[in-house]
């Protein structure tokens, strides 16, 4: 990343009473952002906008990220890129414990989005995705991808990739 860090958000034009609010509208890069089988491309930007409001215990956080997410479908292994939009509403404390863990802490006269926006988004990436409902998968003979071609064998469908392998020993 490089020196100026786009999520490291002011909070000097925030006033300290109850309910008073800052809209914020950042974008930058969050590097290594994955699960197993979706991930943010290198290079996607993060996408963060909502305002910062003040609370008794620091400022609360509301808005959405949005990011460019790829991923490898689990039938067919083919991948698709598509924007995703996640909801955020997080606490940043100013009396922060780092062990409680749930909430991030006010630096100073910043907030920094970068943990908050990286949690907020690995936790929505897909565990298990499907290029679509109807997926065919891959035959479990050849391999073929039955969404573009039928090759003639019987089965296909939510195949785990080792059975061809297993079928291949046979
Ligand atoms: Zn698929
Ligand atoms: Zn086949």
């Amino acid at each position: 990343m490089g020196a100026a860090n786009p999520f490291k958000v002011s909070v000097t034009r925030l006033s300290k009473t109850p309910g008073s609010v800052l809209q914020v509208d950042v974008e930058g890069e969050i590097p290594e952002m994955f699960v197993s089988s979706a991930w943010v491309p290198e290079g996607a930007t993060v996408h963060a906008k909502g305002q910062l409001e003040a609370v008794h215990s620091g400022i609360l956080f509301s808005g959405t990220a949005t990011v460019e997410v790829t991923s490898e479908c689990r039938r067919c292994l083919g991948r698709t890129t598509a924007p995703m939009q996640v909801e955020i509403r997080e606490l940043f404390e100013s009396d922060f414990k780092e062990e409680e863990g749930d909430t991030y802490p006010v630096e100073g006269d910043f907030v920094d989005f970068t943990e908050m926006l990286r949690d907020a988004v690995v936790l929505a990436l897909p565990a298990a995705p499907l290029c679509s409902e109807e997926c065919k998968g891959l035959c479990q003979v050849c391999g073929a991808n039955l969404n573009e071609t039928d090759c003639g064998h019987r089965g296909g469908g939510d195949i785990d990739p080792r059975f061809r392998i297993l079928d291949q020993l046979r």
